[in-house]
């Protein structure tokens, strides 16, 4: 499969590996955001989160909280943004599900999204919780 992140897992092009075990792999991004700017993997192609089991995606956030709180010591940033980007249309690039985790500063000149918050039609954001809440797999 052309799939740049599993020629990273498969060792066929190179990283800076932060952590690995039999599920997961971290790797320094190339492009970085910040200083400390990390990439969580699973290990199996999953494409996004709807491709991965629950049990990959578990083992992806666990290590996320263990790399966080490394990065924190490290860099002792103010914030961290912790991203995941599932589609073109939420500007997912390489389509191997990754974990950012993005050490911020305030004045850094990041911004996550250009959220415009806005109050929003109660009728139905009550009318889409009872047909999400209705679709949740058990
Ligand atoms: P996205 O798919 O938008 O969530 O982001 C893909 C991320 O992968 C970007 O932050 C890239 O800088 C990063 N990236 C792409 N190729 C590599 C690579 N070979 N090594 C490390 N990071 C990479
Ligand atoms: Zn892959």
């Amino acid at each position: 499969m052309d799939c740049i992140f599993c020629k990273i897992v498969a060792g066929e092009i190179p990283s800076v590996k932060i952590y690995e075990d039999d599920r997961v792999l971290a790797f320094m991004d190339i492009n970085p955001l910040n200083d400390g700017h990390i990439l969580i993997i699973p290990k199996a192609h999953a494409a996004t989160i709807h491709e991965i089991s629950e049990a990959d995606f578990l083992a992806v956030m666990s290590v996320t909280h263990k790399l966080a709180a490394a990065v924190q010591k490290t860099l002792a940033p103010e914030g961290i943004n912790i991203l995941q980007l599932n589609g073109e249309a939420a500007n997912q690039v390489v389509p191997h599900l990754h974990v950012h985790i993005v050490p911020r500063w305030s004045g850094d000149g990041l911004t996550v999204s250009q959220w415009n918050l806005a109050p929003g039609d109660m009728e139905k954001i009550k009318e889409l919780a009872d047909q999400i809440k209705s679709e949740i797999a058990n």
